[in-house]
């Protein structure tokens, strides 16, 4: 039997773990990981692992940041805490609001705080409907959003989620919520180039719009690419298809930026980078780089505007929206960002290295295909290359892949057959070197564990 340590026995008596399975962890222990610096994490066993998930999809700015820590203390130390209700504000969410705006498309100035991407999305669901309601058009209800997509682990959250396995529990979706397929072009893209596989994807939002009625769609919701789903990247002819219908229907459209905003792509926000016009923006992770829990909605004019002119009250909010120390933490992150140079060096330099070099694997005989953008890629997981055959049933090659990958000093994520990397934006092309020496040997690894 294993034997665990002291803060292992804790966790298994005490600790009630988020996705996971706490049966299982209670016969194997979880890894203890203790300390970090730069793209590296470590645990209490001495060994050094890249973390190529920069935690989840979240620490842009690397682990160990001196600067934060001294913001966070001097914050903590003149307010620790104050609310945003009832009329007060104070110095850090009032200059993370404007530095945000500042960032963001032209069309969206104001900012309204949360702990958390789920928050933000469950935000968005109220804000939605209140903004129909204002504008004398009540049907305009429902929600569509896409299979696989993930928005969060609240009900409405995992309601516009698209994950079977999470809807399976707690009968989800909620009502007013329904799914379209994903632009998942190398699982269901049959003999359809790119570009037509991406208009008919796309244009499957049409068909579900004409179903439920016009009169009664509120909003899209969709990340950029899909993260969480296997860093699904779209075809170039989605997007322009996408937003040619919502501009028709007159349905709102909200781009989660949770996982893409803050530079993954190499601009500040991924709408940016596929030039879309948001109405709504949840935003989270790499807005404090995951050294406190921050996230928000960025709102468009044309929201904003009737929610305040024509509204005013929006009967919503956390206690820990805007919190003061993390907001501090975030805008002195976004200031790191920003003064290094970090963000125009993920788009000149090292994501095209990253993914020139992502690309060399696919030519490994169990890769079916490499894929990717700015700061985030995945790959594919076969058993034969042309017939796209997997190598073993109920995805059981990703996690094997994983653990291999942790044994070489290497944190990847297994989703499905997709392995996926996410690295801090400050990795350097050496470490990307490592990040990618240490793939091929855990993809040769895996394929000769299932003798291929
Ligand atoms: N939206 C997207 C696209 C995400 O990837 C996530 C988290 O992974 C969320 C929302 C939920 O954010 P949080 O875990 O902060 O609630």
């Amino acid at each position: 039997a294993a034997s665990f340590n002291d803060i292992q026995t804790k966790d298994i008596k005490h600790h009630f773990s988020p996705f996971s399975n706490n049966k299982e962890l209670a016969e194997h222990g979880s890894r203890v990981i203790n300390k970090a610096h730069g793209v590296y994490i470590y645990d209490d066993n001495g060994n050094k692992l890249l973390d190529a998930m920069a935690g989840l999809w979240c620490v842009n700015i690397g682990y160990g940041r001196q600067e934060l820590v001294d913001v966070a203390t001097k914050q903590m130390k003149e307010l620790p805490y104050y609310n945003l209700f009832f009329k007060t504000t104070h110095a850090p969410a009032a200059k993370l609001a404007e530095k945000i705006a500042s960032l963001a498309p032209t069309h969206m100035n104001k900012v309204f705080f949360t702990g958390s991407g789920s928050e933000a999305n469950d935000t968005i669901f109220r804000m939605v409907r209140r903004f129909w309601d204002l504008k004398g058009q009540p049907t305009k209800k429902q929600f569509i959003s896409r299979k696989n997509a993930y928005h969060g682990s609240t009900v409405v959250g995992a309601s516009l989620g698209g994950m079977g396995y999470m809807h399976e529990q707690g009968d989800l979706p909620i009502e007013g919520i329904s799914h379209i397929d994903q632009p998942y072009y190398f699982k269901e893209g049959g003999d359809d180039t790119q570009e037509a596989f991406g208009i008919k994807a796309a244009q499957s939002l049409e068909t579900k719009i004409l179903e439920i009625g016009e009169n009664n769609i509120a909003a899209f919701i969709a990340e950029p690419f899909q993260g969480a789903g296997g860093v699904i990247v779209p075809p170039a002819s989605y997007w322009p298809e996408i937003k040619r219908i919502l501009a028709k229907y007159d349905i709102l459209l909200v781009v989660d930026e949770v996982i893409s905003g803050f530079g993954r792509t190499g601009e500040w926000f991924a709408s940016q980078y596929y030039d879309l016009k948001p109405d709504l923006m949840p935003i989270a992770k790499g807005l404090s780089s995951g050294y406190l829990p921050i996230g928000g909605v960025i709102v468009g004019d044309r929201v904003a505007h009737t929610l305040i002119e024509k509204g005013g009250d929006f009967n919503h909010g956390f206690t820990y929206s805007g919190h003061p120390v993390a907001a501090a933490v975030a805008l002195k992150n976004i200031e790191l960002l920003e003064s290094e140079g970090v963000i125009e060096r993920v788009k000149n330099d090292t994501s095209p290295y990253l993914q020139k070099r992502w690309q060399e694997l696919a030519a490994h005989p169990i890769v079916g295909e490499t894929r990717g953008l700015g700061m985030v890629a995945g790959l594919e997981l076969v058993k034969n290359k042309d017939t796209k055959e997997r190598i073993a049933p109920d995805a059981k090659a990703g996690g094997i892949c994983r653990d291999f990958s942790m044994a070489n000093g290497l944190i990847m994520r297994p989703c499905g057959d997709t392995m996926i990397i996410s690295p801090p934006l400050v990795i350097t092309k050496a470490e990307i070197d490592e990040l990618v020496e240490k793939a091929v040997k855990t993809l040769d690894e895996t394929a000769k564990y299932f003798n291929l």
